[in-house]
Order: C-alpha cells, then structure tokens, then sequence
C-alpha cells in the first residue's frame, strides 16, 4: 500500500469475479459462450483486473461502452476480443481496426460514412444492433437492416461477425414484455440474408433466469460482480452469487462530545449524551453521498451510525465506545456476523446496485485479491 496515502480503500475479490464466471459456464448449455461486460471501469472494480480474471475463467469476449474503454484495455496489455456497445465515430473505425476492437453499427448512414472513410485493409468486425423495444440504439425495420447488410457485404473489409439486441425489463418478475422482444428479435434475424456467427441477446438477468434464450454467447454485467439484477428476482437466481466489492477505512480521529454539542456542516447532530465520535477520511467526493447521512457502518462488528452532515471529504460516525485511532471501519462488507451489501447501500439511496461501485470515485484506490492474497494495489488517481 506503498502508492497511497489515505486510509480509505475498496478491496476488489476477484476470486469472487473468477466464481462467478466459472459458476456461469457451467450453467450454460455447451456452445453458449461468455462476453464479461467490464464497462466503467468494470463497474467501478478495476477494468483489466477483473477482464483478466474473466478471461482466466472462461469468458471469451470483453464489452465496453465506448471505445476509449477498449483502447484503454488494449493499452493495459489484454488481447481478448472487445465489443464497444455504445455509438462510435465513423472517423474513429480506422483506430478501431488497429487494435481489432469490435463496434456496434445500428444506422445505414453511419455505416456509408464509415465506408467512405475507410479504404483500409484491416478487417473491421462489427455487430448489428436491433432494436427489439428498448428504444436505446438499434435497427428497427428491414430495409434499413438490408441497407446495412448489403453495405458490409461491399466493403472488403467490414465483417458481420454479430447481431444482437437488449431487454429492457429481464429484472422484472413478469416476463410478458421480455417474451415480446424475443419474439421480435426472432423475427428480425429473419431479415438477415444469414445469421452472423455470434448471436447474443442475454444480459445478466435474462441469462440466469433464462439460460437457454441466450442464443450462442451471453453478456454478463452486473451478476458478474456477484450482484442480483434487482431485488425482486433476486430469489429467482438459480445459484448463489459472490460479491466482489467491498469498501473500507480507518478512524482518523476520536473524541469525547459533552451533551448538546454539535457535529459537521449546518451542526445538524446535537450528542444528546456524552458520545464518542469517530472521524473517517471518506466523504462524497469519494462517492460516499450526502443522502447516505443516519445511514450506518460497521464498527468492531458493530453498527454505528453516521452522524451530521457528510462532508467532501470526511464524514462522522457515533461508536459505541472509546475506540483506537486507526480502527477499521467497514462501509460496505462484512464484519463478523454483520454485513452490509451494495443492496443495503443502494436500497438507502433509493437506486439501484449497479450505481454503488460506479459512483465510489477515482480517489479510492482499489486493492485485489486473487487466491486470497493481495495481487494488487491500484491507486486509482494515476490511472489512465
Ligand atoms: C451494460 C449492458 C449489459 C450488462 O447488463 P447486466 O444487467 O449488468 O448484466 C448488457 N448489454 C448491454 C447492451 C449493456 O449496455
């Protein structure tokens, strides 16, 4: 922990990413492969970590957001094929073919423009998207779908390697609007003069609760992670998943508070007894938010509540006793018998799992294990 200089830390399991994934290949029917979506930094967890750990696990395509994400991976040394999700530029396919990055086409007239641009002879690999209902990116009628299809088969070296489309509602118990876009995307691929060798439509949602609807390859995001896609088919998963992120960090400072003194911005907390406050280096900078205020962590495994106003920086906990400087404190993960989940934290802010690991920031520096031992500490400033 030589790079930095604070006492305030996640630490990455990627054991857990690593479980998670061969826990996946198993359940797939053969043939159904694994693409690890390792976007926004692997959602907060460190990009080439976890895709190495992926890799190591079965998986055999990466999927970013947006091509920055895939050079950054190139750049880090993974070799892995990456597919961007998101729109890029047609000026940009070039660099795209350089490092063998897959994009997503979704418009005729991108694709004219890129073909005008490119006269390389790199093979350029690219997937179509259709737009089955979730009203994102997508092809959505045939002509445009033959439009595009017949300006790959011109260009000598654009190739259709994909096809593939998102549901907008597998995290939901009623399947009824997730039966509908699977049908359409049926019914689209009929469009096709042939299918493309790799056909994928399952995020994690629809691969756990619907292994066979995957269609040749599956993009796995968040359960990855060893998160639930939403709590209500949480109890639907068909196997244990194993969370990967946890967040901790040290008391800085201790103090004794008299009766009616006061805590932080606004003096919102008044101690109401004498009260021992504790001092912990991580405030909504960090991604530790200002709505997380009478929220709690974990203490000598022990609940303590945060107390006043969460600062840029800091933030103050009430113990329950007089406790050391430099004291562990667990914001998200287990102590002992007590644990609390990205759930615990997300359900607080009235969002969703997937915000929590994304939203704590660049300053906290990310420590991995892998075969239970420290692998690596990433000091999250300095990385590009
Ligand atoms: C982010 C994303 C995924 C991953 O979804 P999870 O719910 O995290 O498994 C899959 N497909 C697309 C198009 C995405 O943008």
């Amino acid at each position: 922990m030589d790079n930095f200089h604070r006492d305030t830390w996640a630490e990455i399991d990627l054991d857990a990413i690593y479980d998670n994934v061969a826990n996946l290949r198993r359940f797939l029917p053969d043939g159904t492969q694994v693409m690890a979506v390792v976007k926004a930094n692997a959602y907060g967890h460190g990009d080439a970590q976890v895709a190495t750990t992926a890799l190591e696990a079965g998986a055999s395509y990466l999927a970013v957001a947006i091509l920055d994400e895939a050079l950054a991976l190139r750049q880090k040394g993974i070799n892995a094929p990456i597919l961007v999700l998101g729109a890029s530029r047609p000026a940009d396919v070039e660099l795209a073919a350089r490092h063998r990055i897959t994009l997503t086409v979704f418009r005729a007239d991108w694709l004219e423009e890129a073909a005008s641009i490119y006269n390389g002879s790199i093979p350029v690999h690219l997937h179509l998207k259709m737009d089955t209902g979730m009203g994102r990116l997508g092809v959505k009628d045939e002509e445009e779908t033959k439009r595009i299809t017949t300006l790959i088969d011109r260009h000598p070296s654009f190739i259709l390697e994909g096809v593939y489309t998102h549901f907008a509602t597998a995290d939901e118990v009623n399947t009824d609007y997730l039966s509908y876009q699977y049908r359409r995307f049926l019914h689209m691929l009929e469009w096709l003069p042939s299918r493309p060798p790799i056909v994928h439509c399952a995020n994690s949602a629809t691969v756990l609760r619907f292994p066979e609807r995957a269609f040749n390859m599956a993009r796995f995001g968040i359960s990855m992670y060893g998160l639930a896609p939403s709590p209500s088919i949480k109890p639907l998963l068909p196997y244990e998943l194993k969370e990967a992120f946890s967040l901790h960090s040290r008391l800085v400072h201790v103090k004794r508070l008299q009766p009616g003194e006061k805590v932080s911005y606004g003096a919102t907390y008044t101690a109401q007894e004498e009260e021992w406050i504790g001092t912990l280096p991580i405030g909504y900078a960090d991604g530790w938010l200002r709505r997380l205020q009478h929220f709690h962590v974990l203490v000598n495994g022990q609940k303590a509540p945060i107390v006043g106003r969460i600062c840029m920086d800091q933030c103050m906990i009430r113990l329950p006793e007089p406790l050391p400087i430099g004291t562990k404190v667990t914001l998200i993960g287990r102590q002992g018998d007590e644990f609390i989940s990205v759930d615990d934290v997300a359900r607080y802010l009235e969002t969703i799992n997937y915000e929590v690991p994304c939203t704590i920031s660049y300053r906290v520096p990310r420590i991995f294990f892998r075969n239970k031992r420290i692998m690596e500490v990433r000091n999250a400033v300095c990385h590009g």
